[in-house]
Parts: C-alpha cells; structure tokens; sequence
C-alpha cells in the first residue's frame, strides 16, 4: 500500500457507500481528508466533515478554503456525490433532467473549479471521477443516469487535456454495481429485493456485488504518486462487466 501521509484530499459524497470506503481508504494511507457532503458524518483525527452541496458554488469554495486552511492545502480532489435516476427517456420530465444532470456532471466542473487554486500549488496533484458503467453500457431503464456518466466520462477526458500541462493528473473509476446504501435504497423500491440483489450479482461475471471497499482501493491508486503516469483513463471495477462475454 502506497504511503499518502503527505497528501490531503478532498471527497465530495465521502459520507456514504463508495466515497466513505475512499475516505477510509484514504486516512488508513495516511491522507488527511476533508469530507464534502449534504450528511459528512462526524470528524475524527485526520478527518474535515464539510457541510457542502456540490449544486453549489458557494458552498463548496468555502469548503474548499475550510480544508485548506485546516490541512495546509489541497493535493487531491475526488468527484464522487452523485444520484440516481430510474426510467426512459419518457420517465423524467425537464426540471429532473435538470437537477440530475446539474449534481452528476455540473457538479464535477463546479467542484474541480473550487479546488484547483489549491491543487495548482500541489507537486502530486490528482483528481479521480466516480463515472460507472452507465458511462460506456446501455443500461435498461436508466438513461437519464446513463447519459450524466457518460458526460462524467467525457469530462474525465476533457479535464486531462486541459490540466497536464500543469502536471495535474484527471482519471475516473468506472465501477459496475456496488454494495453500497444506493443500491440498497433501489432494491428496496422492488417487488423482491433479494432476487433483484441477486440478478444485479448474476450481471457481473465474478457473481457478486463489486465492494466499495474494492472501489476505494482502484481511487487511491489513481489518486496517489504511484500512477504518475497515467491520465485521461477510465479504470473499471465491474467485475469484469464491461469486458468479459462467457458463454451461457
Ligand atoms: P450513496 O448514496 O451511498 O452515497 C452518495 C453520497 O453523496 C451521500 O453521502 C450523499 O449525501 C452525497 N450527495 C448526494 N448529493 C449530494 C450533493 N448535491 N452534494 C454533496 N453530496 C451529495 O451512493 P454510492 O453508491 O456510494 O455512489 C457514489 C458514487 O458512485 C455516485 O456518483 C454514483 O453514481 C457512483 N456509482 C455507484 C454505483 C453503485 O452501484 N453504488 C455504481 C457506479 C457508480
């Protein structure tokens, strides 16, 4: 495990599922970490809870300006909040397009532009998306979802061009569906939660659920000076979702 104990980092949605495992992940490397969420959970040694709202500007330069003056600076930003969305494209009227799209991709732009004055002092500075595999997959009943990764995805890219000239790196995880309260919270709105829970196992080629634990792990790498040369990539964690086709 690469050592991040001279690292700070910032984690929008670090108070439930994958950016809590990040967020873990991060300070057991030695990272301090300053927790953006609406809910940020209760601080700890190490650890920022920032009331934040990545729908708001505001909100987060003043969270962004709180980390860094509790820790020093800011060298890593990890653009994790994100929502849901469940239907075609005849399930969601204008105003939810809208507030899903301003949280999942805005909401990416807004906090990258309230973090870089801090990351651009940084010598390891390195942002990491959380995109999915809605991203790059035709997911049934989702598209509404699947186009805000998508545009996660894009952005991922476009961020990486325009920030290497500054050796600031950009990548993002794809992850395929995870263990976390989100999905719990989706299973929950179904006829048959364990059967649902398990066709979304039987989706992935491993047979289960990925771990946010195993999301986090794939975060930090991207996160941290070990990959130096690596930007503009999409690293899946899907249990090998995106790649595999077995036979039936
Ligand atoms: P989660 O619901 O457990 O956690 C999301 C966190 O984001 C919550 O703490 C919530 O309070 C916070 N949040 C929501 N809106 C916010 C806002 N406007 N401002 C600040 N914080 C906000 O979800 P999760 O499963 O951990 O998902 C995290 C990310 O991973 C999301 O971007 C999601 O799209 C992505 N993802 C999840 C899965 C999955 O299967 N769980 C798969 C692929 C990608």
């Amino acid at each position: 495990m690469a050592s991040m104990d001279t690292l700070v980092a910032v984690v929008t949605g670090g108070g439930s599922g994958i950016g809590a495992a990040v967020t873990a992940e991060f300070r057991a490397r030695g990272a301090r970490v300053g927790v953006l969420d609406l809910d940020p959970g209760k601080p700890a040694d190490g650890l920022l809870p920032v009331v934040a709202d990545v729908a708001d500007r505001g909100s987060l330069e003043r969270a962004a300006a709180r980390v860094a003056a509790e820790f020093g600076g800011i060298d890593i930003l990890i653009n994790n909040a994100g929502i849901s969305a469940v239907g075609t494209v005849e399930a969601n009227d204008d105003d939810e397009w809208q507030r899903v799209l301003d949280i999942n991709v805005v909401g990416v732009a807004r906090t990258t532009a309230a973090v870089l004055p801090y990351l651009r002092r940084s010598n390891h500075a390195a942002i990491v998306n959380t995109s999915s595999i809605a991203a790059t997959a035709g997911l049934v009943q989702r598209a509404l979802y699947c186009a805000s990764k998508g545009a996660v995805h894009a952005l991922t890219l476009a961020m990486a061009a325009d920030l290497v000239g500054e050796g600031i790196r950009v990548n993002c995880v794809a992850p395929g569906t995870v263990d976390t309260p989100w999905v719990a919270r989706l299973l929950a709105r179904t006829d048959d939660p364990s059967g649902e829970k398990a066709r979304l196992a039987a989706r992935q080629p491993t047979g289960r659920l990925v771990t946010a634990e195993e999301v986090a792990t794939a975060v930090a790498y991207l996160a941290a000076p070990e990959s130096s040369a690596t930007t503009g990539m999409s690293l899946a964690v899907d249990g090998g979702m995106s790649g595999l086709r077995l036979p039936r």
